[in-house]
C-alpha cells in the first residue's frame, strides 16, 4: 500500500541530551571520529544499521534508551566534552583570523557548485567535482575562512547503482526526505520558510525554499523547488543531479546561479551574515550568478543603478571562475534560443538586456558554433580571475580557450591554476591518524608538519601492522557488498560460499574507482585478459584488484565497460582476486583508499584535469600507479610511486591502449609485486615502506585541501576582494574602468607600431652585448599612460616563431605631435643561439589582472 503523504517525525530529546541534537545538526561529526564515538555509544547496533547517520539514529532510538542515557553520568560527561569541543571549533580564532583579519582578506565568499559531496548521508554529488566542493568547504571551515556554499537540494540525489544478473548497471532513485537529512529550513522571522522566486517564460514564477547544512563553521545553502505553490513540472526542477534535457538543465542552472544569489541575500537579511565580497563558481554551471549581480546593480530600486558596463566591471572584479574539464562534452552549451527565452524582458533577470547576455556566451572564435550559448565562455567573460585545477590542466585550458584572446600567445591567456587537494580529516583512516598521534603528532594542528615529523620515527613493523588491519577492513567491507550485490543479482545464499574467501588481507591490493566516462578507461587493464589473469593468480606474488565506478545513466558506452569488467570479475577462476563493487560513494571510498597498497589511474592524457582519489590514497600510505596526467604529472618525482608511460602522439587509439596497457602490466609484474613481496626477517617489506615514507613526506604537504584553500585565498579571493573594493566603494572606480575600456576599444584601431630601431649589436653579436631599442608608436586618442609598449624577445624556433618570450616594458622617451611617441629600452643578450624580438602595444591599467584582459594588441 502506498502512503498518500509522508513526513518524518523529529525526535524529542530529553533536555539533558539536547547536545546530541546540536552535534547531529553540524556535519563536523562526519570528519570528527570522537563525535562519532558519542553517537555510537547511544546505540552501537543502531549506529551501524542506520548507516552511521546521526539524524536517523536519533530518530530510531527508543524513549527508554534515551531516558537511560539522560541518567548516565559517564555518557553525559562525554557528551558535554564533545559539545564543548564543537563550540571551541566553531568560535575560536583560526588561520584566517590570525593571518587575514584586518589584512584585507575578503569579508565573505559565496562558493557556488552544482554538487557537494560532504558525507554519504547527504548524497548530493556524482563524483570528483562534488567531493572537491565538499572538501573545499571543510578545509575552509578548518581554516576559519568566511565562506558560504550555495547549491541545489536534489530530491533523488544522483542515483544508486546496482547490477543485473548480466552485469548491466541498474539505476534507482530513492526519495530523500529533507526532514530526515542533516539540514534545516531557512525561516523568516515569522516562522514561514524563506523563498526565492525566479520568473520563467510562459508560466508563474519558479519558487524555491532554502535548506541550510552546517559544515563546521561554513553554512551551505541548498535550493529546493519541491514546494507547495509550484506546478508539478517546476517541483521537478531539482529532481536529480545531471538529469533531463537542455531546458531542464537550464532551469537548474538558473536556480543555482540567479536563485543562489537571491538565497545568499535572504540568508544575510535573516541571519545578519555579511554579504559576500567574492563570488566563486566551481565549474560553469552557476555562471548566471553574474547576471543576477548585474541586475541588482542596474535595475534594483534600492541599489546604485549603474549602467550595464559599469555593473559588469563590478561583478567581474569580484568573481572567480574555476574550470574543471578539458573534455568538450563536459562543458554546458545551450541553444541560444532557449537562453534568449529565459532572459527575455519578463525573464529571470528583468531589465538586463538579453542581447548583452547572449553576447557573453557566444562562441565568437574560429570553430565556434554560432547557435549555442557556452557556459564556460560566459564564465570567463564574467570573471576577472579564472583557473584550472592542476598545472597541466591550466596549460591545456589556456590552449583550449585561446580563441577568446586570439591576439595573445597561449602562455598569456589569463587562466591560472591551483591544484586540487583533499580534506585529510575526512580521508585519512583513523588508524593512520592515531598511529601518528601515538608517535607525537599534534592532533589539533592545522599544519601537517607535526604529522610529517613522525613519518620516519614510526617503526616499519607498526606501519605494516596498521596497513594490514586497513586491508582487513576493506576485505570485510568488500565481502559484505559482494554478498548484497549477488543477492540482488538473484543468487541464492547457498551459491555464495566463495565470497568468504574473496580477497585476502595479505595480498598486494590495487584499487581503481572513479566515474566511467570513456577517457578514464576503466577497462584498460582488460586489454590482455590472459596476462591480467596471470598477474592475479601468480602463485608467489599474487595481486588483487578492487574496482568500482558509476556510469552516467544516459551513457550506454560506459555501462558496456562496466559490464565487461563485471563479466571478467564473475569468472570463478579469478573472482577471489578481482571484484567490482557497485555503488561507489563516500561510504565505500572511506575504507577503500586506506585498504589499498596501490592506487591505479589510467586516463587518456590530458583529459584528467586533476584527479583526487590518488591523493587520498597517498595520505593513507598508498602508492600511486598512474599515467602522468593531472596532479600526478606535477608531483610524481620518480620515487613516490610509478608513472605509466603514456603513448602521447600515437594516433591509433587501439594501439595507444595496447602500448599503455603493456606498460601497466610490466610495471606491476617487474617492479611493484617484487617490491611488495620482498619481506625482511621481521616480515616487513622494507623497500616498500621506504616508498611509503617518501610518498607521505613528498606528497603529504601538497595534496591537502587546506593548502589548496590557502592558495585560493592568497591568489584569488584576497586580490579579488581588493580589486572589488577599489572599484566599488562608491562605484566610481568601476564607472571609470568601464569608461576607460570603452575609450580604449574605440581608439584601438588607430594604435600602431610605426617603426622600430635597434642599436648596440653589430654583425657578430655575443652573449653579454646590450641591445638598445627605440619604438615609434602612434596612439591616436590614447595617452602614453593608457598603454604598455613592450619589447618581446626570445629564441626563434624552426618555424621562425618567437618562443620562451620575455616581455619588457619600454619607457616613454619623447612625445611628438599627432599622438606619436617614442619608447626606449635596453636588453642584454643572455643566451647564445637564434634570438629575435618584436614590439607590441597593449592597454595598461592597474585594475586589469592580465595583459590579455581586453584582448587587443598592436604589433608592427
Ligand atoms: C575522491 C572521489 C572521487 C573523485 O576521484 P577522482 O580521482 O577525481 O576520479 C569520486 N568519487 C568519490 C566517492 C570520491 O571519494
Amino acid at each position: 500500500m502506498r502512503a498518500i503523504r509522508r513526513f518524518t517525525v523529529r525526535p524529542v530529546l530529553p533536555p539533558a541530551l539536547a547536545a546530541l541534537g546540536d552535534l547531529a545538526g553540524n556535519l563536523r561529526w562526519s570528519w570528527h571520529p570522537e563525535t562519532q564515538d558519542v553517537f555510537a555509544a547511544v546505540d552501537p547496533v543502531l549506529w551501524d544499521t542506520t548507516g552511521r547517520d546521526p539524524v536517523k539514529l536519533l530518530g530510531a532510538v527508543g524513549r527508554s534508551r534515551l531516558e537511560e542515557l539522560a541518567g548516565d553520568q559517564g555518557f553525559l560527561r562525554r557528551l558535554g566534552e564533545a559539545r564543548e569541543d564543537l563550540e571551541r571549533y566553531l568560535t575560536g580564532d583560526r588561520w584566517f583570523q590570525r593571518r587575514w583579519a584586518g589584512e584585507g582578506g575578503p569579508r565573505a565568499i559565496g562558493y557556488f557548485s552544482p554538487e557537494f559531496g560532504i558525507t554519504a548521508v547527504l548524497p548530493q554529488y556524482s563524483g570528483g567535482l562534488g567531493i572537491l566542493a565538499g572538501d573545499h568547504l571543510k578545509a575552509a571551515s578548518d581554516l576559519g575562512i568566511p565562506i558560504t556554499g550555495v547549491g541545489l537540494l536534489y530530491r533523488h540525489g544522483y542515483f544508486e547503482q546496482s547490477l543485473s544478473r548480466e552485469g548491466w548497471q541498474q539505476e534507482t532513485y530513492p526519495v530523500l526526505d529533507p526532514d530526515g537529512l542533516p539540514i534545516s529550513l531557512l525561516r523568516e522571522q515569522d516562522g514561514s520558510g524563506a523563498l526565492v522566486a525566479i520568473a520563467l517564460p510562459d508560466g508563474p514564477d519558479l519558487l524555491a525554499r532554502i535548506w541550510v547544512a552546517h559544515v563546521g563553521r561554513v553554512p551551505l545553502l541548498l535550493l529546493d523547488s519541491d514546494v507547495e505553490g509550484n506546478p508539478d513540472h517546476y517541483r521537478d526542477v531539482t529532481d536529480r543531479l545531471y538529469g533531463g534535457n537542455s531546458e531542464h538543465r537550464l532551469r537548474q542552472e538558473l536556480l543555482l546561479g540567479v536563485g543562489g544569489v537571491r538565497a545568499l541575500r535572504a540568508y544575510s537579511r535573516i541571519t545578519g551574515a555579511p554579504a559576500p565580497e567574492v563570488f566563486h563558481t566551481n565549474e560553469g554551471h552557476a555562471g548566471f550568478l553574474g547576471l543576477e549581480r548585474i541586475r541588482e546593480l542596474t535595475v534594483e530600486e534600492t541599489g546604485p543603478r549603474l549602467d550595464f558596463d559599469t555593473a559588469l566591471e563590478v561583478s567581474r572584479a569580484s568573481t572567480v571562475f574555476t574550470t574543471h574539464t578539458p573534455v568538450p562534452a563536459g562543458i554546458d552549451r545551450f541553444p541560444r534560443t532557449l537562453v534568449a527565452q529565459h532572459f527575455s524582458e519578463a525573464g529571470a533577470t528583468p531589465g538586463v538586456p538579453v542581447e548583452r547576455i547572449l553576447t557573453l556566451g557566444t562562441e565568437d572564435y574560429e570553430g565556434g558554433d554560432p547557435s549555442v550559448f557556452n557556459m564556460a565562455v560566459m564564465g570567463f567573460r564574467l570573471a576577472q580571475r579564472a583557473n584550472g585545477v592542476s598545472q597541466l590542466h591550466g596549460h591545456v585550458s589556456r590552449g583550449m580557450f585561446n580563441g577568446l584572446w586570439p591576439a595573445f600567445d597561449e602562455a598569456e591567456v589569463p587562466i591560472g591554476s591551483i591544484t586540487n587537494g583533499v580534506h585529510a580529516p575526512t580521508w585519512v583512516a583513523r588508524e593512520v591518524f592515531e598511529l601518528a598521534v601515538a608517535h607525537g603528532a599534534d592532533r589539533e594542528s592545522d599544519v601537517p608538519d607535526s604529522f610529517l615529523a613522525t613519518v620516519d620515527k614510526i617503526p616499519g613493523a607498526e606501519v605494516w601492522a596498521v596497513k594490514r588491519r586497513l586491508r582487513e577492513h576493506l576485505v570485510a567491507d568488500a565481502r559484505r557488498r559482494l554478498t548484497a550485490s549477488w543477492e540482488k543479482r538473484g543468487a541464492a545464499r547457498a551459491e555464495l560460499g566463495w565470497i568468504d574467501n574473496a580477497l585476502d588481507p595479505d595480498v598486494l591490493t590495487i584499487g581503481f574507482a572513479r566515474r566511467v566516462p570513456s577517457y578514464k578507461r576503466l577497462t584498460l587493464m582488460l586489454r590482455d585478459p590472459e596476462r591480467l589473469k596471470r598477474l592475479l593468480l601468480d602463485p608467489e606474488r599474487p595481486v588483487q584488484l578492487v574496482i568500482a565506478g558509476k556510469s552516467h545513466p544516459a551513457d550506454d558506452g560506459g555501462k558496456k565497460l562496466i559490464q565487461e569488467m563485471v563479466r571478467f570479475a564473475d569468472d570463478p577462476e579469478v573472482r577471489h582476486r578481482i571484484v567490482f563493487l557497485p555503488n561507489y560513494d563516500i561510504a565505500m571510498a572511506q575504507p577503500l583508499y586506506p585498504g589499498c597498497d596501490v592506487w591505479l589511474n589510467n586516463p587518456l592524457r590530458p583529459y584528467e584535469a586533476c584527479g583526487t582519489s590518488g591523493m587520498k590514497a597517498a595520505l593513507n600510505g598508498g602508492l600511486n600507479l598512474s599515467i602522468l596526467d593531472g596532479w600526478w604529472d606535477e608531483w610524481f618525482d620518480g620515487n613516490n610511486g610509478w608513472a605509466i608511460p603514456s603513448a602521447d602522439g600515437v594516433e591509433d587509439p587501439d594501439r595507444r591502449d595496447d602500448l599503455e596497457a603493456t606498460a601497466l602490466y610490466d610495471l606491476i609484474e617487474n617492479e611493484i609485486a617484487p617490491r611488495f613481496y620482498d619481506i625482511d626477517g621481521e616480515g616487513v617489506p622494507t623497500r616498500w615502506l621506504e616508498m611509503v615514507r617518501h610518498t607521505l613526506k613528498s606528497l603529504g604537504p601538497k595534496v591537502l585541501a587546506t593548502r589548496m584553500v590557502r592558495d585560493y585565498v592568497r591568489e584569488l579571493y584576497a586580490p579579488a576582494a581588493g580589486n572589488a573594493r577599489r572599484l566599488n566603494s562608491d562605484f566610481h572606480g568601476a564607472a571609470e574602468l568601464a569608461a576607460w575600456k570603452k575609450k580604449v576599444r574605440g581608439a584601438w584601431p588607430a594604435v600602431r607600431v610605426e617603426h622600430v630601431e635597434s642599436s648596440g649589436v653589430g654583425d657578430a653579436p655575443e652573449v653579454g652585448d646590450v641591445m638598445s631599442a627605440r619604438a615609434f608608436v602612434a596612439l591616436g586618442d590614447l595617452s602614453a599612460d593608457d598603454v604598455d609598449v613592450q619589447l618581446l624577445h626570445g629564441r626563434i624556433d624552426s618555424a621562425d616563431q618567437l618562443t620562451g618570450t620575455v616581455a619588457e616594458s619600454l619607457t616613454l622617451a619623447e612625445s611628438y605631435e599627432g599622438g606619436r611617441h617614442r619608447f626606449d629600452g635596453d636588453v642584454t643578450l643572455d643566451h647564445s643561439g637564434p634570438f629575435g624580438y618584436t614590439v607590441r602595444v597593449i592597454p595598461r591599467n592597474d585594475l586589469l589582472t592580465s595583459a590579455a584582459e581586453l584582448g587587443v594588441v598592436a604589433l608592427p
